[in-house]
Order: C-alpha cells, then structure tokens, then sequence
C-alpha cells in the first residue's frame, strides 16, 4: 500500500511540475515582513476606530473588543504567515485584501456591531454565498446542490443580476458564486461582474471545469477576486471517482494553473472525508497543493445534505481531533510557513458559533430563495420578494441550528 501511495506521489510530482509556470512566485509573507505588515494592519485599525468614534474611551473598547473577537476564532495562536497577491495582504480566505477600502469598510461593519459607529459605510453581511446555476456535468458524493442539479433553470441572468444588485445594496464584503457549476454561464457572470459595484470582493467556487486561461482572463479582467476551486484527493483517480467524472482531477489542476497565471487568489476545497482523514493524507495533499502554488487550502466537514442525506458521513471526535492538530500544526507553527493558509469553518465554529444564518452571512440557492448557509437548507423566502428585510429578519431570527453565536 506504500509503495503503491509513493508510486503515485511520483506520478502525480511530474504531472504536476508541467503544470506550474515557473515564472509564478510563491507568494507567503513570513518572518520580519509579516511583523512589519502586522504592524501597518494595526495602524490601520487605529485609523477606522479613531475615525468610527469620538470618545476615545470607545478607543480603546473597540479595540478591545476586535482582540477578543480574533480570540475567540483562534485562541492565542498567530498564524505565522499571510498571501501577498496583485498588491494585497490576505490573512484568511473570508477576510478581504489589506490595503483596501473593501478592507477598512469591512472593519468598519464589524465595530458597528460593538457599538453603532459615527462615520463610513456599514456592510450587512461579511460574506455571501450564492449559487447561479443548476447545471453541472460532475456528479459528486458529496454535493449539496443534488435535490436541484440539472433540473430547469429558475432564475434569468438579469434576475441574478438583480440578486447581486439587491445584496450590495445592503452591503457585503464578498459573493462567492457558486452552482451547480459556475463556469458553465461564465458569460453571465463576466457581464455580472462589468455592471457590479465595485464595493465587493467576488470569488468562483469551482470544480475548475472551462476554468480555461482564456476564461480566467476574462474573470480577471471583468474584476474577479478568486477562485475556490474544489479537489478532494491528491491521487487523480479517487478525485475522479469522487466526482463521478473522468477529468475531475485534470480540470481542477488546470483551473488553478490558469487561475494562478492570471493573478485570481486560488484556494483549494477538500471535503475531509471519514475515509480521507489521515495525517498522511492531509500531509500529501497540502504537498501538492504548495506545489500548485495555491494560496489556501479549505478544510470542509462532510454534512448529511443532499446527495449524503441519511448517510453516515459526520465525523467522529478522534477524526476531528486529527483534523484541528493538523490545522494547528500548519497554521500555527512556523515549520510550515512556506505551506498555504488552511481555513477550517469546523474549528471556527466550534469555538465561536456560527456567523451565517443572516447574521453576517447567508446562502442564496438557485431560486434565490434565502438559507443559513450552503450546507443547512431551510428556505426562508426570496431575495426579490418585496418583503425581502422581512425574510431575511426570520432567517436571522431563526439562526443556525448546529452552532450557538455568541455575538448576535
Ligand atoms: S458539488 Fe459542485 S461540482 Fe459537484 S455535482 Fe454538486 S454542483 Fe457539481
């Protein structure tokens, strides 16, 4: 069975060498440059909080405040690196780019919730997930989307057009659009993108299927952010057969390759299976995708919806447990600095709560029909409903039902 891994380790290293372009530099800040971008980062937080309040005693509670709010996220940990990409400082794949206005406004909405500040635009929510199509030619195991795939399209391109619209209005940090599969109305959404204020980050979740140079170009151009392009194994024929597809693992490399070469944030999506976790395997996998020059790596617990309904796929503590020591390890320690961020919305959750639901976020399904987030489905009406706010009041209300908040 080693030697079997190690065979295709080897296959995969050449694969994977003709896919990188050389002239792609690693992009991880690390070591005096981290402390000095840490420290401008600080400087400013200083700046929005002087400029959100008067009272210098709101100061120093604001700043409080965002201190115990990373805290609850991450403990005392530092994570010991952060991705420089297009003249941006990226600490996690959910937080805008440092040194943005997006950023600062970003900021901005997150004091507003300590207390309601004097000055500056407020953003309802931190990050929208929205799904723009039913079509997709993958069949995986583990798609959330299943109930809908490749049933009759709901929404017209000018209704998505509106949805977009209607979310900006209120204010959002990031969309990421996803499916079905995205790249399939790559049209649609280059036009989304040349029409949408530019007051948003915008991100493609993806299998990488027609995530071509050609289409990365135009994405870029027209103003997207990044790609999240999904791949669950480092061995091409299990990313394959996960998928229920035969170039499942070509599409993926190749999307984060055109991504990459058109300067798109990548990130890669690992559904951490019962069958996957391992540190070995997770090791393996974080290898290939320092390779890839990806700059985060997403770790996402399998969830009993859609096409795992009623299947035993939730993980018990001890793999768990592997899954946040590994995290640990790699975000936490500087050995693996020149590895990408890993973002785990599992460990998040379980020490802060869950900031969907309509609290800081939401998921808006194909029918553009309001849920918590993409893995918790519970309609609670349309974006485009004239009774939108109230909607949006009850998914609110209504919260997650798998993690308390503690915030709202
Ligand atoms: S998970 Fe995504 S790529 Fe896979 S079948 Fe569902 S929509 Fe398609």
């Amino acid at each position: 069975m080693i030697i079997e891994l190690q065979e295709k380790k080897t296959e995969e290293k050449s694969h994977v060498s003709s896919l990188i372009d050389s002239s792609v530099k690693p992009n991880n800040v690390i070591g005096w440059k981290l402390k000095f971008i840490r420290l401008r980062i600080k400087l400013t937080l200083l700046k929005v909080i002087i400029q959100c309040y008067r009272n210098p005693i709101d100061w120093i509670g604001s700043l409080l405040y965002l201190i115990r709010f990373r805290r609850r996220f991450l403990g005392n940990n530092k994570v010991h690196k952060m991705v420089y990409v297009n003249g941006k400082y990226h600490l996690g794949l959910y937080t805008p780019g440092w040194n943005s206005a997006i950023y600062e406004r970003f900021i901005t909405s997150q004091l507003n919730d300590y207390k309601p500040v004097n000055k500056g635009a407020i953003n309802r929510f931190n990050n929208v997930f929205f799904a723009i199509t039913k079509k997709c030619a993958l069949q995986c195991e583990h798609c959330f989307e299943w109930d809908a795939l490749n049933k009759k399209e709901v929404l017209t391109d000018i209704e998505i057009q509106d949805i977009v619209k209607k979310i900006q209005e209120k204010g959002v940090s990031q969309i990421h659009l996803s499916g079905g599969e995205p790249m399939l109305k790559v049209d649609a959404i280059v036009n989304l993108l040349n029409n949408a204020a530019k007051s948003t980050e915008f991100w493609l979740v993806t299998s990488g299927f027609k995530l071509t140079d050609k289409n990365a170009k135009r994405l870029k151009e027209a103003g997207l952010k990044g790609a999240v392009i999904s791949l669950d194994h480092f061995i091409p024929e299990k990313q394959n057969n996960f998928r229920h597809f035969k170039d499942a693992y070509y599409w993926a490399e190749e999307a984060v390759k055109n991504a990459n070469n058109n300067n798109l944030i990548t990130a890669l999506s690992l559904c951490t299976t019962k069958e996957f976790i391992s540190e070995v395997n997770l090791m393996a996998y974080m290898d290939l995708a320092k390779k890839l020059k990806v700059s985060f790596v997403q770790f996402l617990e399998p969830k009993a919806v859609g096409h795992y309904a009623n299947k035993d796929v939730t993980l018990t503590p001890e793999q768990i447990g592997i899954l946040e020591k590994f995290f640990n390890k790699m975000n936490f320690t500087s050995s693996y600095s020149d590895y990408p961020i890993i973002i785990y919305h599992g460990y998040y959750q379980r020490r802060q709560g869950c900031l969907s639901a309509g609290k800081k976020g939401m998921y808006i399904d194909t029918d553009g029909d309001m849920n918590p987030c993409p893995f918790c489905h519970n309609k609670t009406g349309n974006v485009l409903d004239s009774n939108f706010d109230v909607n949006l009041n009850t998914l609110h209300y209504m919260g997650c039902s798998s993690y308390n908040s503690p915030t709202t």
